[in-house]
């Protein structure tokens, strides 16, 4: 149920609440925040916070920096461990508007709202189920984050006297007050890994839930010594995290995914959703895939997909589909890692999906058991490094409308540098294979 700004303003006395954190991410999907103490709360909530856009990357330049907050009252919740004391903080989330008052395009949140306006006005409703992993690493004396892990255990094992087991129980209870519905937490096939779910929802929803949630076991793991991680591939011969994306789409209250009379139980949309992420894949990876490491996840026998490819069973392909049916029928896509700008890849991927819908995109053929492929087309691979996604993403006209010129434009930018710099390094795996061999 939806709160409006009346109801925060209430809340906020009621609850004691002495700070108020205005959030918001910018072009890489890192989360802001300008702390504001409470009693500012009703020029808060008539967008009247102003912040330096110039010092947020990827938003603006010098010349014309002020930006204004609007938060989403929606949106309010109490940050669970600022309960006790004088520090009680609530946060909302906002979008960022223009001076003029109008929404400033250089904003994920506003981006994905604008995709989703799309999509509403052909009567659809998105749902998404993101699927989180991640790393819980030691620290050391200073406090530094290490990649020593502090169990040894693997999937679904129970570790009794496990530093992480009892980080990700209390991430859970935080997450839970701040009206999360966990359905799962496990521990992850790799040492140190990690994995909580938790319910679908409507797309900005979800994506404002996974700002939350990363926010959540950073702060809880520090509590508990340990260092969190979405970093998607930091050791070398185990498991990557991902961020997989379980998508329907709903139309007058009903999952449209679903069809009794198809032997998969798929309704036509469906596969032409699943045409569609098929067929955009390569254009959306610098999206869904943002970093340099990312592309380090892509290798066989780690569950993660390295083929654009669908299955029902098979977890190598980039797109599976649970067993489930009725309201739960999803379309999973499983190349997306935590190091996304979630809003973006969720603009990203919708588009792709529905591009696939309007023009009726037919997807190959679906994969046996073991991910290969039945028919006899070639199938496409995923790119295999930052470099390649951005050379497909540079000219990619759906990624340039979907996702808006300014982004566009910036974070090509950005991301080519990030490319350029990592190549410019030299690393140890070089020194140790060339330096006394030539
Ligand atoms: N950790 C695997 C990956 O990198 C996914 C495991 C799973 O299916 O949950 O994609
Ligand atoms: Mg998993
Ligand atoms: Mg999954």
């Amino acid at each position: 149920d939806s709160l409006s700004s009346d109801d925060v303003k209430q809340l906020v006395r009621e609850e004691g609440v002495n700070f108020i954190r205005l959030q918001f991410v910018d072009v890489f999907g890192k989360l802001k925040s300008v702390s504001i103490p409470a009693y500012q709360l009703d020029q808060a909530l008539d967008n009247k916070i102003m912040f330096d856009g110039s010092s947020i990357k990827g938003f603006v330049r010098v010349e014309e920096s002020d930006m204004y907050l609007a938060p989403d009252p929606s949106t309010y919740s109490v940050l669970p461990w600022t309960k006790e004391g004088k520090g009680k903080t609530a946060r909302l989330i906002c979008d960022v508007y223009n001076t003029d008052g109008t929404p400033f395009e250089g904003c994920p949140r506003n981006v994905l709202k604008n995709v989703l306006k799309k999509l509403k006005n052909y009567g659809y409703e998105y749902h998404v189920g993101p699927e989180v992993e991640f790393f819980l690493f030691e620290t050391d004396e200073d406090g530094k984050p290490t990649t020593d892990i502090h169990d040894k255990a693997g999937y679904f094992d129970h570790a009794p006297t496990d530093l992480g087991e009892d980080a990700r129980r209390d991430i859970c209870l935080a997450l839970d007050e701040m009206g999360f519905e966990i359905e799962t937490s496990h521990h992850e096939a790799a040492p140190g890994q990690h994995e909580i779910d938790f319910r679908y929802g409507e797309a900005l929803t979800s994506a404002d839930r996974v700002s939350t949630f990363k926010l959540v076991v950073k702060t809880i793991a520090k509590q508990h010594g340990l260092h969190a991680t979405f970093m998607p591939k930091p050791l070398k011969n185990a498991h990557g995290s991902c961020l997989h994306l379980n998508q329907s789409l709903y139309k007058d209250g009903k999952n449209i995914f679903e069809c009794k009379d198809d032997p998969m139980g798929l309704s036509e949309d469906a596969y032409y959703f699943v045409g569609g992420l098929i067929k955009y894949a390569r254009e959306y990876a610098a999206v869904t895939n943002a970093t340099v490491n990312s592309y380090k996840r892509f290798v066989p026998g780690y569950e993660a997909p390295t083929e654009v490819t669908w299955a029902t069973g098979s977890r190598s392909p980039l797109i599976r589909i649970p067993a489930n049916r009725g309201p739960a029928t999803r379309i999973e896509l499983r190349n997306p890692d935590p190091t996304a700008n979630h809003y973006l890849a969720l603009a990203a991927v919708l588009s792709a999906g529905f591009e696939g819908i309007k023009n009726k995109i037919t997807p190959s053929d679906c994969c046996n058991e073991n991910g290969d492929n039945y028919g006899d087309e070639e199938v496409k691979k995923f790119p295999s490094s930052l470099k390649e996604a951005l050379d497909e993403f540079e000219s990619s006209k759906l990624m340039k409308d979907s996702l808006g010129k300014h982004i566009f434009d910036m974070y090509l930018e950005a991301k080519r540098k990030e490319w350029r710099l990592y190549s410019e390094e030299i690393h140890d795996w070089e020194l140790k294979h060339y330096l006394k061999a030539y």
